[in-house]
């Protein structure tokens, strides 16, 4: 069975090379015609102690560099990876899914975050609070956390893993990095490309129950910053609780979409369709529910639908190809199932709704783009995540009614409101219960501002120099003189 590299093979890469897991292969599919196609061996509770281990016994001389010096090696680690996206872009592919293009667009963003971060560093501050009482002032001093465990979903390995990579380091932590079992291999070479000094950051692979808790539950391991399900995100609250350990959950959505009778439709249309089909509908914050006033309702479901039916599906690594295959064929039954169960309640489907009939995709999991109408408030489209192409949309009465059903989600992660009149965008950007909200823009994440959900979206913030407050500690000196 062929592999990529030796530090696949072994399944993780701890203090600055291979570590050969104990426990069992793990099988790493092409979900273009569902061929494994590698193998991982999967870390075990004393392989996850190694890489806490390592990572402790580095977090000494990390954490005592000075923060430019941080800042520098990490500008450098990233430079490492630039120059080796090539090699990356079809391996992301191959493991995830998604575009070749879309691998390459992941990968960039990955290294500009790290990026980031590396030129935040000369920015990090503590406080200083003078005469608090006479000759008497106060600092107020950042200190790291200590080990931090990262641990991330299959649908951006990357990115989502460099959103924590680049504050936890500039702050002094060292880092244990766990992958979805079924995207081991990018991260994996990720990491070794990064070629940070042994320790720092290290990787085990492995299954979420196993590993993962292996790595909640380690005694040394100080925060957990975890990106996934809500389900998987109130387990690890549940397991974190044992230690008091710090926690940053970026967890499911469902965000709006909401399109005003004056907005520039045909713009609006698109930040829709690309929201939602953008890596095939697997992201958290895709959009995954249009709201739209009813006198443009017609126009805008109709340009929204055109643009659905004119992505091409096809093989990440096919010529043309606008979207990949959903990851696994369990994501593909959920959503498929989401649309079934939704369309025996009500709506209108009017594009999709399965699987091509193209034999040529028959092997991989591929679903069709699938837009409906107007289902009922309480289907499965309206209430819970759905995570894949399917888009549903409502006509309302108003932007009133729109931020009513809006909010009326356990989730708060973003959402979107498209409008001419910018000051009742902002009333409804102050009204929509949620972390982020675009105004006529489409759903692009900046590394400038603070990203993280509220509700069932979870809490914490990645991104912006806010993300540094999630990677240390406060602590308070009163210094009194003469
Ligand atoms: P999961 O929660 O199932 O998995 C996410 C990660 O957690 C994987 O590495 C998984 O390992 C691991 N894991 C699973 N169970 C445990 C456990 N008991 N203890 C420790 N780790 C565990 O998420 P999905 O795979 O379903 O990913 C999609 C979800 O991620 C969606 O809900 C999506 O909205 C959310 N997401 C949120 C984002 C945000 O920023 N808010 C961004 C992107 C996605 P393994 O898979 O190997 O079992």
């Amino acid at each position: 069975m062929s592999t990529q590299a030796p530090t696949a093979e072994a399944g993780a890469f701890i203090h600055g090379s291979a570590h050969r897991n104990g426990g069992p292969p793990l099988p790493v599919m092409n979900p273009a015609d569902g061929q494994v196609f590698s193998e991982v061996a999967s870390a075990t509770a004393g392989d996850v102690d190694a890489a806490v281990s390592s990572a402790r016994e580095a977090f000494g001389a990390w954490s005592e560099l000075a923060v430019s010096k941080r800042g520098e090696l990490l500008a450098a680690a990233a430079r490492n990876v630039r120059e080796h996206i090539d090699e990356l872009v079809p391996l992301l592919t191959r493991e995830q899914g998604k575009t070749l293009r879309d691998s390459r667009i992941e990968l960039t963003r990955a290294v500009e975050t790290l990026e980031h971060y590396a030129g935040l560093s000369k920015a990090l501050r503590g406080g200083f609070a003078p005469h608090l009482d006479l000759r008497t002032d106060g600092l107020v001093l950042r200190r790291p956390l200590g080990v931090v465990g990262a641990i991330v979903p299959w649908n951006f390995p990357t990115t989502l893993l460099c959103n924590k990579l680049g504050p936890a380091l500039v702050a002094g932590n060292t880092v244990v990095a766990k992958p979805a079992d079924t995207t081991p291999l990018t991260t994996l070479r990720f990491v070794e490309l990064l070629d940070l000094p042994p320790g720092v950051v290290n990787v085990v692979t492995g299954s979420g129950p196993e590993t993962g808790e292996a790595l909640v539950t380690h005694p040394d391991v100080r925060k957990i910053a975890f990106t996934g399900s809500t389900k998987t995100g109130e387990r690890i609250m549940a397991l974190a609780s044992k230690g008091t350990k710090r926690l940053t959950l970026e967890l499911g959505g469902s965000d709006p979409l909401i399109v005003c009778d004056d907005a520039d439709l045909t713009k609006a249309a698109s930040a829709a369709s690309m929201g939602r089909f953008y890596n095939c509908g697997q992201a958290c914050l895709a959009v995954k529910r249009v709201y739209v006033v009813e006198s443009v309702a017609a126009e805008v479901i109709e340009a929204i639908t055109a643009k659905a039916e004119k992505l091409r599906l096809g093989r990440g690594d096919g010529e043309g190809s606008q979207i990949g295959p959903l990851h696994t064929a369990r994501q593909r039954e959920l959503v498929a199932g989401q649309v079934d169960r939704t369309l025996e309640q009500g709506g209108e489907l009017l594009c999709g709704g399965g699987p091509p009939g193209d034999p040529e995709l028959a092997d991989g999991f591929f679903y069709e783009p699938t837009v409906i109408a107007d289902p009922p408030h309480d289907s499965p489209m309206a209430t819970e995540e759905v995570f894949g192409p399917a888009l549903p949309i409502w006509r309302v009465r108003d932007l009133d009614e729109a931020i009513e059903l809006s909010n009326a989600s356990q989730y708060g992660l973003g959402s979107s409101v498209w409008t001419a009149d910018l000051d009742r965008a902002r009333e409804a950007a102050e009204r929509l219960e949620c972390g982020y909200t675009w105004i006529n823009s489409p759903t692009k994440v900046y590394d400038e501002l603070p990203f993280g959900g509220i509700k069932s979206s979870g809490f914490g913030k990645e991104h912006g120099e806010e993300a540094f407050d999630y990677y240390t500690d406060s602590k308070s000196v009163v210094v009194r003189s003469g």
